[in-house]
């Protein structure tokens, strides 16, 4: 693909990108549809060359990865941050959002039964009641929910969901990746260098367009 960017067509991996449809989306609007990115995950190659090292793993397990969110292209972030203008959702800025670089990836894995394992939330913390909430301008409940997407996050109940998504971690810097510096989001891996300027903000020009 164009500019050194990777789009994920292999077997070992399920892409259903969130802001392409509306099932798994927090502001209910199918952005990358509408932009014409469509259910595309584009990504650098060096984080394809990462997530290529899982395959073994993910052979040997009956796993597959699940990726969420991929290269957001600045317009889309633009428009996702118009959809929800509130601090501590998505980055104000398209540059302080690695997703913006094509070098972060959102994901999960999938059991052999083809059910997603547990985490201690869903990917982006989504919950549909949490959904409408964050839809009509009330973040205080998802917020409080949010806490529990946090590395730091502990469940005495619920272990599995913690080992987990320790394993998910474990798996992910073996791979070469780092989580977000605030460890705040269980499911967001990046590039160590993937806020950097060796990786430019993609703008849908970047991309040839095709939902
Ligand atoms: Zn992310």
């Amino acid at each position: 693909m164009e500019n050194g960017l990777v789009e994920i067509s292999d077997p070992h991996f399920i892409v259903e990108l969130m802001y392409a449809g509306t099932d798994h989306n927090m502001t209910g609007c199918p952005v990358y549809t509408e932009l014409g990115l469509g259910n595309r995950a584009l990504i650098r190659r060096e984080l394809w060359q990462a997530l290529q090292r899982l395959i073994p793993y993910l052979e040997n397990t009956g796993r597959r990865m699940k990726i969420y969110d991929a290269c957001r292209p600045v317009e889309a972030h633009n428009r996702l941050v118009g959809i929800i203008p509130r601090d501590g959702f998505f980055a104000p800025e398209a540059s302080s959002s690695p997703h913006c670089r094509a070098a972060a990836v959102d994901v999960s894995l999938i059991g052999e039964d083809g059910r997603e394992l547990i985490y201690p939330t869903l990917v982006d913390a989504y919950d549909p009641a949490y959904a409408r909430e964050v839809q009509t301008g009330r973040f205080d409940n998802f917020f409080t929910y949010l806490k529990k997407a946090s590395h730091a996050y502990r469940d005495e109940n619920r272990p599995e969901t913690v080992r987990n998504r320790d394993e998910l971690r474990k798996l992910m810097e073996q791979a070469g990746l780092v989580p977000p510096p605030r460890l705040h989001e269980w499911w967001h891996y990046e590039l160590p260098d993937g806020r950097s300027e060796k990786y430019p903000l993609i703008y849908m020009k970047d991309i040839s367009k095709k939902a």
